[in-house]
């Protein structure tokens, strides 16, 4: 049967590689609605080739501009704009594709769980933030989430096909989260001062967008991706090891109490997770080339440093508080990396960003979305006024 899919964030680095791969494949999958915020005209072409029956778009501006476009070529598409309509497309559908960037993406993608869809997770801030929320959603509305982060995904593939989320009865030991370590892998902490945003953007195995890759370089991205695991897999931090492994093809491991490791390995392109995910259990082309093992030289693997990398000390410190740590890190995070992608901010000063805020804002109990998205927004403040106060 053909599966109606929603594409939250179809203009971004994620969004244009699962429309690659549904190209490939017309009568598995049919678009009904694709999303963007600003990128009007990509947008705009996007709906002419895919046809969805609904288009939505960040502000009544944005969306008469592309009524507009897509008039102009006799298309059907119907142009809405604002948060509503991206939670009413992410619940009118069989799938949706979370690949918003941010905080932003965490209502639609809450409301597809609370509509029992089908979930394929890119955005891994809406879990981060709101972890135990997100989660409770998916199992009481009998939502499906599968996870399209490269490492996540791997776990996935990895894990036992009736895993219940009680790793310790599955006999799992440990989950290995691999990291390319980013740009800056083996530069040293005094020359990461004056790093400009267009060398952290430039990831070395890995084309992504703006945030995500910043992210990578201050390694705040394998913080972030820890906390998600967690929610995921419902594994403790102990049981969470990030292990550096700058070649990027094994995209993470899990380790087993008999001595086991399974590890999934493929080339560094997000179209095989998200083939993976579109199609699963089945398996379908994605465009990927299959991976050459005889190329490979070697594969390294080396631990990271915390001194250089403090985003990631942070982001366990976050998941070990509980309650809402995780959204003010994720929060402080958001104001921090625009910041740094503005130039207002160093590189190093990120960190001392998110320390600030964690260390301001207190943590409580994530008992329901308000809760969360309050702390959140007195993170942002705490951020702001930092930033504004160097
Ligand atoms: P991107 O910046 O390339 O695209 C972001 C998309 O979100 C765009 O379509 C944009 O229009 C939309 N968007 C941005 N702000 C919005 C807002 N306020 N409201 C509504 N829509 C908004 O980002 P990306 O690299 O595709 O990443 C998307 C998500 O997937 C992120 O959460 C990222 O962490 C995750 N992810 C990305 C990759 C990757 O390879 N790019 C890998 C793993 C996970
Ligand atoms: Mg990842």
């Amino acid at each position: 049967m053909i599966q109606k899919i929603t594409i939250l964030g179809s203009t971004g680095s994620i969004g244009i590689s699962t429309l690659d791969v549904i190209a490939r494949h017309p009568a598995r999958f049919q678009v009904v609605a694709l999303t963007a915020h600003k990128r009007v005209a990509e947008l705009a072409s996007q709906c002419l080739q895919f046809n969805p029956q609904v288009a939505v778009v960040g502000s009544a501006a944005a969306a008469q501009e592309l009524r507009d476009l897509l008039q102009a070529h006799g298309s059907a598409t119907r142009v809405t704009y604002g948060q509503d309509a991206l939670c009413a497309v992410a619940r009118d559908c069989d799938v949706v594709m979370a690949a918003i960037v941010g905080a932003a993406g965490l209502a639609p993608a809450m409301a597809a769980a609370q509509a029992g869809r089908k979930i394929l997770l890119a955005n891994k801030e809406a879990l981060v933030m709101s972890g135990q929320l997100f989660m409770d959603a998916v199992s009481a509305n009998n939502a499906t989430l599968l996870p399209i982060d490269s490492e996540h995904n791997a776990i996935f593939q990895c894990l036992p096909h009736d895993f219940n989320r009680r790793p310790e009865q599955q006999g799992i030991a440990k989950i290995v989260l691999t990291a390319s370590g980013g740009p800056f892998l083996n530069r040293s902490l005094d020359s990461l001062r004056d790093v400009t945003p267009e060398q952290a953007i430039a990831h070395p195995n890995w084309v992504m967008g703006k945030k995500i890759s910043i992210d990578s370089a201050t390694m705040m991205n394998k913080g972030l991706e820890v906390i998600e695991a967690h929610w995921l897999f419902a594994v403790a931090a102990e049981k969470i090891e990030v292990v550096i492994h700058p070649q990027s093809v094994i995209h993470s491991m899990v380790s087993y109490l008999d001595g086991s490791m399974l590890a999934q390995l493929g080339n560094p392109d997000m179209r095989t997770p998200i083939a993976h995910a579109l199609a699963y259990p089945q398996r379908i082309d994605s465009g990927v080339a299959q991976l050459d093992i005889s190329k490979i030289a070697q594969l390294n693997f080396e631990q990271p440093d915390l001194m250089r990398f403090p985003c990631l000390a942070l982001a366990f410190d976050a998941l070990r508080s509980g309650g809402t740590a995780a959204a003010v890190l994720n929060a402080a995070n958001e104001i921090a990396v625009e910041a740094f992608l503005e130039r207002k901010i160093g590189f190093l000063m990120i960190s001392d960003v998110i320390k600030h805020a964690m260390n301001t804002i207190s943590t409580i109990p994530a008992a329901d979305l308000d809760s969360v998205l309050a702390q959140d927004a007195l993170s942002r403040a705490a951020a702001h006024h930092y930033i504004n106060g160097h």
